[in-house]
């Protein structure tokens, strides 16, 4: 089989947004039927940009920069043309040798390894190509069986996979591509070491494809080191939030916050619209506090976070999607990778101390064109952080009152408070208790989305690092494979 490589125009500066380009259908990539039969099994019908934009590039074998966060569709857009290339290979024979790895994806986080590997599983089904997943933090013996029966395409987080290399189940001798995915947040992580050894391990003359959220300096410095005259595509405008999210600011003390989020969920009831919501917060303890705090206050609530163990994630996530819990209370492990196309609302219960990872916060709604509400509930001491955010999107954020509440004012209020402050005798009780004020809820320290020292001195600093599981197919995800057919 060839490679085809389709003759379309490529389009120049396209959309922050992954609203499918209407001028152009997955017809015109001329992807195998095979292929295509998976995509319509999707209900995709339209191409998002930089589906438009990198699958020409992807088939006709260049290596390519694709500056695209999650949310807009880049998944597709390197594992369609990959299936597309390696179906030359696809055999039906049971032999392992007939199936070494011929594509390889690196991710940073657990999370985002599992849903990239579900949809290669998805757009490959029709094929007699394998893909598969392994990562840290679960047993390998499941790994190593996948593994040992030979999958064409596999997604893995970087410290496991050397642990399989190690131990010799994990070949790299016959890759033809390599993705590197959420390149960044690889950096941000410590990976660094890590890719270089995998990259090493790689023959030379492969394809490589480098995504990543934003092209910082050590992002271009990767690239040099092992990509060869890239393509660049870009559709994500670098630090631009999606177009499709109405963000607002709610100036809220830090003591009023929880009760916040009760009245915004409660206006929220009042017109109609879902309850269903992700919250962020900084730590990891403010993060199971808020959410047994929202549960005594009636919000089914659920947290997520690094301390959780791999179960208790999935079954958090499972009743999230479920609708059983309408709150999920997540830390920012949660914020990359997390796949849930429709999530109507993103409360900041705080501001990330790394205005990036606001947008990476926020770009969990108004995903795949759909519409979605970002709240940010600010604290007079969070003007600073405040500012960072507005400079990096280049955009001042709506400062609204918070719908109906009541809320103390025994905080010093901010120059841009434009909340309604009347007290009442709910807040009056928050405000009252003892030690409110020096809650260490409100004032944890930051949960990094740099990797502790330790993470990076060990070979599996994923471990640490992740936080959630897609749920999808649990079972698959938590054997670390998906079983075709
Ligand atoms: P990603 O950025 O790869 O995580 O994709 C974000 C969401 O967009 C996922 O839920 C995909 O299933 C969905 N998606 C990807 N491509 C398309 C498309 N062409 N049309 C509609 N939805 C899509």
């Amino acid at each position: 089989m060839t490679n085809i490589v389709p003759e379309i125009n490529i389009p120049e500066g396209a959309s922050a947004t992954a609203a499918p380009q209407a001028s152009i259908t997955f017809a015109d990539f001329g992807l195998d039927p095979l292929i295509q039969k998976a995509v319509s099994e999707q209900g995709y019908t339209t191409p998002t940009p930089i589906q438009a934009q990198a699958i020409p590039h992807v088939l006709a074998g260049s290596d390519l920069m694709g500056a695209a966060q999650t949310g807009t569709g880049k998944t597709a857009a390197f594992v369609l043309p990959i299936i597309q290339k390696i179906l030359r290979h696809a055999s039906s024979s049971a032999s392992p040798a007939r199936h070494p790895i011929r594509a390889l994806v690196l991710t940073p986080t657990r999370e985002l390894a599992v849903q990239v590997s579900e949809n290669a599983a998805n757009y490959s089904r029709h094929t007699d190509l394998r893909a598969a997943v392994v990562y840290g933090g679960v047993d390998m013996k499941e790994q190593v069986a996948i593994l040992r029966n030979g999958v064409e395409i596999l997604i893995a987080t970087p410290g496991r996979l050397l642990d399989h290399i190690g131990s010799k189940v994990a070949n790299l001798s016959q890759v033809e591509i390599l993705v590197l995915d959420e390149a960044d947040r690889m950096l941000d992580m410590g990976f660094l070491p890590d890719l270089q050894r995998i990259i090493n391990l790689i023959p030379a003359q492969r394809q490589t494809l480098l995504f990543s959220a934003t092209f910082s300096p050590e992002i271009k410095k990767l690239a040099q080191s092992y990509l060869r005259t890239p393509v660049t595509v870009e559709v994500a405008r670098q630090n631009a939030a999606a177009d499709t999210v109405k963000q607002v600011v709610h100036m809220v003390s830090s003591a009023d916050k929880q009760q916040a989020i009760v009245k915004v969920l409660e206006a929220r009831t009042r017109q109609g619209l879902s309850r269903q919501c992700i919250i962020f917060t900084n730590s990891r303890l403010g993060c199971a506090r808020l959410s047994r705090a929202l549960e005594r206050d009636g919000i089914k609530a659920g947290a997520i976070h690094g301390d959780k163990s791999q179960g208790e994630r999935t079954l958090t996530l499972d009743a999230f999607k479920s609708g059983a819990i309408e709150a999920l209370v997540a830390t920012d492990v949660a914020a990359r990778g997390l796949d849930i196309p429709d999530m109507p609302l993103v409360i900041n219960h705080e501001l990330p101390y790394n205005a990036e990872d606001f947008i990476h916060r926020i770009g969990r709604t108004g995903r795949a064109g759909n519409k979605g509400d970002a709240i940010a509930l600010v604290d007079a001491s969070e003007k600073r952080l405040l500012d960072d955010i507005e400079r990096l999107m280049k955009r001042k954020l709506d400062v609204q009152p918070l719908p109906d509440i009541e809320v103390s004012s025994n905080r010093a209020p901010s120059n841009r408070a434009t909340s309604n402050r009347t007290p009442s005798s709910r807040t009056s009780s928050v405000k009252d208790s003892p030690g409110k004020a020096s809650d260490p809820f409100f004032y944890m320290p930051y949960e990094p989305s740099v990797a502790p020292q330790s993470a990076t001195n060990s070979s599996n600093p994923e471990e640490k690092k992740v936080g959630i599981v897609s749920a999808k197919p649990a079972i698959g995800a938590l054997l670390g494979g998906f079983k075709k057919k």
